[in-house]
Formats: structure tokens, sequence, C-alpha cells
């Protein structure tokens, strides 16, 4: 049986490096391989993470909260395995404890951090039970994939019911969440911003957990954070926003942001508002797991953002911020993030409808897109695969904008052009073909690359 795990290690460190050598990840091929060779690989190697397992669930923030959790772990002298890539389904899972042993077939691992795509969890959590699972937040995302938030919820909760003795750690802010943990018997902390932070709440976001999953009544706000998060009730049952476990108090936005939890003042030059909850979420999975979590502002202070989660780069003299931005959610939150910049800008969308993407963006519809004449753009540039739909949509929210389908012609377009301050929202594949165009542009800038921590 050893034997087939050996071979099932060397292959994948095999396939890894092979395609390393063409370009390629690698990273899904190796984990089908390994599993492959040996069906119960992961089972085994799981076993011997020798603290804790703990996987991150939700539509928005995966990626960051669990590459961040493992960096904040490993500042505490732990040994982490991770899926650092955001290889999330099965494949990608097993890949990260396979290619994280050694020639000898073993793992050497204190922690395992692993991002895990909800529809995919009923599938890893046959192999290994997790010891915590973060459960970010459950918006609408995707919907031809998951057909829509109510399956992808019941999806998630057959995946918890194979795990009865996992802690859920939920954001206690969003109500979907809260009912998945209510709904089932694990037991459950919650993190959350318990006090209002916002004076004004007139916006259109879409609130897409607003009616009680109890008894289907409207839920009551007594005030929102972003879309449906906030302090809910039911006016009717007894469903209501949970005590939170871990409360961000104090939440201040100056010259990035700070808030206190558990007598700890978190401080940091990230901006956007929904990294409070990434942050939240990798701070109270730490302390859960027993880290003493000394150096969390120092470990935020290095931590590389996982690709296209805010990153910055300076290109001849402008300023470019690359930001992901695959659902209404995100583009809520990323319009907004604009509108704390006051200078003037520039303005690129990119829409993709590949698989990865989602082939249906009828979403676009339900973004608010009226608030963005406020964030003061020089121009709005429309591109990708669906930028005639995305045209349309501005033009409904009385906003003009310029068509170029190839983005690396729009990039160069602005940075020649431009008001020196560039920003890209873009969906998941336009996502890596931006990067690309970027690092090559950096490559050839004379000036020296400026790259930021921010999501
Ligand atoms: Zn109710």
């Amino acid at each position: 049986m050893h034997i087939r795990r050996l071979i099932a290690v060397w292959s994948a460190h095999l396939i890894k490096w092979a395609c390393r050598i063409i370009g390629k990840q690698g990273e899904t091929l190796a984990g089908k391989a390994a599993l492959f060779i040996d069906p119960g690989i992961l089972t085994a190697l799981a076993k011997e993470v020798r603290n804790s397992i703990i996987v991150v669930c939700g539509t928005n923030g995966k990626s960051t909260t669990n590459t961040l959790l493992a960096s904040v772990l490993e500042a505490e002298g732990g040994k982490v395995i991770c899926n650092r890539t955001g290889s999330n389904m099965l494949s990608g899972v097993a890949s990260a404890f396979v290619l994280g042993a050694g020639a000898g077939g073993h793992l050497d691992a204190d922690y395992a951090c692993i991002e895990i795509d909800e529809a995919s969890a009923v599938k890893v959590i046959p192999h290994f039970k997790p010891d915590c699972m973060i459960l970010t937040n459950l918006f609408p995302d995707q919907l031809d994939r998951y057909g829509d938030m109510d399956a992808a919820m019941e999806l998630l909760s057959r995946a918890i019911e194979l795990a009865p003795k996992m802690k859920l750690l939920i954001n206690g802010d969003e109500p979907v969440s809260a009912y998945l943990a209510r709904k089932n018997q694990n037991p459950v902390f919650t993190y959350g911003i318990g006090a209002k932070v916002w004076e004004c709440q007139d916006t259109k976001e879409i609130r897409a957990g607003q009616f009680c999953k109890c008894c289907g009544e409207k839920l009551q706000y007594r005030f929102y954070h972003y879309s449906q998060l906030g302090d809910y009730y039911c006016p009717k049952c007894d469903f209501r926003r949970p005590a939170l476990d871990f409360d961000a108090a104090q939440v201040r936005f100056s010259e990035g942001m700070s808030f206190s939890i558990r007598d700890y003042r978190v401080e940091t030059d990230w901006e956007d508002f929904y990294s409070v909850y990434n942050l939240l979420a990798v701070y109270s999975a730490a302390y859960l797991a027993g880290a003493p979590l000394k150096n969390f502002n120092q470990v935020l202070e290095h931590y590389k953002p996982p690709l296209g989660r805010n990153e910055r780069f300076e290109i001849g003299g402008t300023n470019v911020m690359l930001k992901l931005a695959k659902n209404q959610v995100g583009f809520d939150q990323n319009i907004r993030a604009l509108l704390t910049d006051p200078l003037p800008k520039d303005l690129i969308i990119v829409i993709n409808d590949n698989s990865q993407d989602g082939t249906d963006v009828s979403w676009i519809w339900d973004v608010d897109f009226g608030r963005l004449g406020a964030a003061n753009p020089a121009s709005v540039t429309v591109s990708g695969i669906r930028c005639l739909d995305m045209c349309l949509r501005l033009k409904y929210a009385e906003m003009a904008s310029e068509i170029e389908p190839d983005l690396e012609t729009a990039i160069r377009s602005k940075l020649k052009d431009g008001a020196g301050n560039l920003y890209l929202l873009v969906n998941y594949t336009g996502l890596y073909a931006a990067h690309k165009i970027l690092r090559r542009m950096e490559g050839k800038s004379d000036e020296s690359y400026n790259r930021t921590s921010v999501s």
C-alpha cells in the first residue's frame, strides 16, 4: 500500500515539474494523477497533519482569507500546507497535500489551510474531516454553474453534515451563512462587525439574502454594512443576527483601516471595506486554532495578495490598480472603493463569458453602476468578450463608454493618453490576461515596478 502512495507522490511531483517547464500550473493534473494511482492518498496524508485542518468556503474572499491565514500560522512558527494557487476543486485540494509530501511519501505539517469551491466540498469532505470550516459569505455567483444560491447552500449543507464535529466559523452579519450554521448541528463560532459603520446607506446594492430562510418573511435591518450583510432580524420568527464571538469594534478608515478585536488593534494600509471581514475571519480562525497572534499586523505588512486582489502596478508614470470583480457584490464593492479615490481616473471594465466566468452575464444588470459617475472617471472603456453587453449596461446608467475588445490595446491607449491613474475591473478569466499584460509592460518600463499588498 505504501508503495502505491510513493508512486502517487513521485508522479505528482514529476507532473508538476514537467508542467512548470512548459509554463503551465499543473496542480490539477498532479492531484488527479495522485488520486488515480492511490485513491486513499488524501485521507492518509490528511491524518498526518499534526494540529488543525482549516478549510475556507464561500462566494467571495476565499483566496485572500485562506492564503493570509496560512501566512499568519507560518509567522507563528507553524509548518503549513496550502493550495495557494487557488486550485480549489478535489484534484487541486489533493495536489496541495500530495505536493506537500516529501520523497518518503509523508507530510511534515502542523496545519493545512485549504480553500474549497462550494460545490466541491461534498466531494472533498469524504476524504478527510476538517477541524474547522470558515464560511466567508454566500452571494449569487456564476448562476449557470450552481443553478442558484439555494442549490449552492444545499451542497454546502450536505458537506457540513458529513463532518458533524467540524467547527463552523461563519460571518454572522451574513444571513444565508447564519441560516446554514443554524440548520446544521456543528459547533458554531461567529465573526462580524457589531456596530454601525456607515451613516448613509442610500445604495441599490443587491440584497440577495433578504428573505428569512426559516419562514420566508422579508428580513428587517437595523443597519446594513453592504449587500445583505448587517444587523438583521426576522419580524415573524426568531431568526436574527447571532451574537458575535469575534466582533470588530471601532472600525476606522483613514489612510488604510483599523479595528479592535479582543484587545488587539489591527492596523493595515488595506482600504476596502470587505477586507475587514477577510481579516476578521483569519484572526478568528487562527485564534480558534490556538495561535498566539502577536505578529498579526506585521504579517499583514509583508503579505502578498493572490493574483488580482488589488494588485498595484506602476507603469511609465501611471498607477495601475487591478481588481477582480467576478459577481455583482464584488463589483458593487469595487465601485465603492473607487469612490474613495478622489483623483481623476481611467477605468477599464473587462467582462468575459468563458466557462470559468459563468456564461450568463445577466448579473451586470444588478450592479449599481449609477454610482460610477461620482467616482470622477475621466474615461470608461469596456473590453473583453462581452464588451457590447457592458457598453449597453452603462448606457442605461447614463454613462458613455469607449469600446475596445482587445484588452492590451485598451491598456496601452490609457497609459499613453490617460489621467495617470488607471483602474482595471475584470472578471475571472480577464484577470489572468490582464495580469500577464501588466507584468509584461512593467518589465518593459524603465522605472522600477512597485507592487503593494492590499486585499
Ligand atoms: Zn423568519
